[in-house]
């Protein structure tokens, strides 16, 4: 992978992030599952070192490293606990999001200290009736004056209760078609009528905040509209496309572990007098691992190649996020398999990884919603 997308500036990265993560994350990566918390103090130091904003231009606080720069440390971080990468997530999407479509002012008062992780972000679009059809929003921002008035509610939504900033999509237009009637808003914590809560635990991702919010009568200034009314379906599209490229490398960076684990478990292990490493059973299963990490990574890093070039990759995303989240669910499946007994014990880390991978399947958009964009776009 890296003799094939790499540059030289980018294989020093990812030293560089090894480096970091081994000293910041991989003594604490167990105690983040335990204890179902990430310490801020870590998302703090991630933040410091310009590893959230990697998409950001320098003017706004930025590190400016690119897309394949953003995977590299996406699948670092997301190789020793994938939760830690999960809480970066939005605010690498509503970075994303306020760099391309803010006024000068808003990026000025926001974005350096979302870059630097010193604000935290949630990105807020799944309602009760709007999942994988993100035209059924309900939530209402109808403008009163020099303000918006938020009313509705969200679910699912990570670091509620955590993040700083809520970026809520919600509809300024209930007269025309959905996809041209939603807008976006920038929400702080504490505004008066804005109720986080996380009322449920997670199968898997331990430490991330997941949860619902309820707007009752939330006034915000038409200050924090970010981009054009009735545009926030348009520019939520573009956004996922770099929700997909994320959670690929994220769905990777779990896959790799749990391919790292199983072959050390395998040397190990004996059975019958031998190391169940020379049994074919056990030979295959490892084929059909490296083989399908392989392709998962090509298909993420040449989709983050395309992006870094200025290409259009809606389909490319999308094949990676589908093939990559399937990969991870099959790999630590597989992981769980070979460790045998030791698998199902919480005393090796491959019952996290199967219990995290899941997610990948629903969340940034199911599989079942990649593979029609796939067909879309191959039949137009
Ligand atoms: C841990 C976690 C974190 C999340 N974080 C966020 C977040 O930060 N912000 C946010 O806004 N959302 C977040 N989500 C929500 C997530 O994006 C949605 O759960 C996801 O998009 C699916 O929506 P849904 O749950 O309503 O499922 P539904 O849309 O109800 O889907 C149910 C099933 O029906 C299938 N289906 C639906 N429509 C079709 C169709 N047209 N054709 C074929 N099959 C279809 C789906 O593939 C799925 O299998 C998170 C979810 C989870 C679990």
């Amino acid at each position: 992978m890296e003799d094939l997308f790499f540059s030289d500036k980018e294989i020093r990265l990812q030293k560089e992030i090894r480096g970091f993560l081994k000293k910041e994350l991989e003594p604490i990566k167990e105690n983040i599952n335990k204890n179902d918390e990430i310490p801020l103090e870590l998302i703090r130091k991630i933040g410091a070192k310009g590893y959230f904003g990697p998409l950001i231009s320098k003017e706004y606080g930025g590190s400016e490293l690119g897309m394949i720069s953003h995977m590299i440390i996406t699948e670092e971080i997301s190789r020793l606990n994938v939760a830690v990468s999960v809480t970066r997530t939005p605010c690498i999407l509503d970075g994303i999001t306020l760099f391309r479509y803010g006024t000068k002012e808003q990026k000025e008062k926001y974005l350096s200290v979302i870059a630097r992780a010193e604000k935290i972000c949630a990105i807020c679009i799944t309602e009760k009736g709007a999942g994988t059809d993100v035209a059924g929003i309900q939530t209402i921002a109808e403008k009163k004056g020099g303000e918006y008035v938020i009313n509705g509610s969200k679910r699912f939504i990570t670091n509620a209760g955590l993040a700083d900033y809520y970026f809520v999509w919600a509809l300024t237009d209930q007269k025309v078609n959905p996809r041209d009637g939603l807008s976006i808003f920038l929400v702080e914590k504490d505004t008066p009528g804005f109720i986080t809560d996380n009322p449920y635990g997670l199968m898997g991702l331990r430490g991330v905040k997941n949860g619902t919010l309820e707007f009752e009568n939330v006034y915000v200034p038409k200050e924090n509209l970010i981009g054009e009314e009735g545009k926030g379906f348009q520019m939520l599209m573009k956004t996922f496309n770099v929700e997909r490229l994320t959670l690929s490398s994220e769905c990777n960076g779990i896959s790799l572990a749990a391919f790292e684990d199983s072959k050390k478990y395998v040397r190990e292990r004996i059975q019958f007098g031998k190391k169940i490493a020379t049994f074919q059973a056990i030979r295959l299963k490892i084929a059909k691992m490296a083989t399908e990490i392989r392709a998962a990574r090509l298909l993420t890093y040449s989709s983050a190649r395309l992006w870094d070039l200025g290409k259009e990759v809606t389909k490319e995303a999308s094949m990676s996020k589908a093939f990559s989240s399937k990969t991870a669910v099959e790999t630590t499946t597989e992981a769980v398999q070979v460790h045998g007994g030791d698998g199902y014990t919480d005393v090796y880390p491959v019952e996290r990884y199967m219990r995290d991978a899941k997610f990948f399947q629903i969340g940034g958009g199911t599989s079942e919603i990649q593979n029609l964009i796939i067909a879309r776009e191959e039949l137009k």
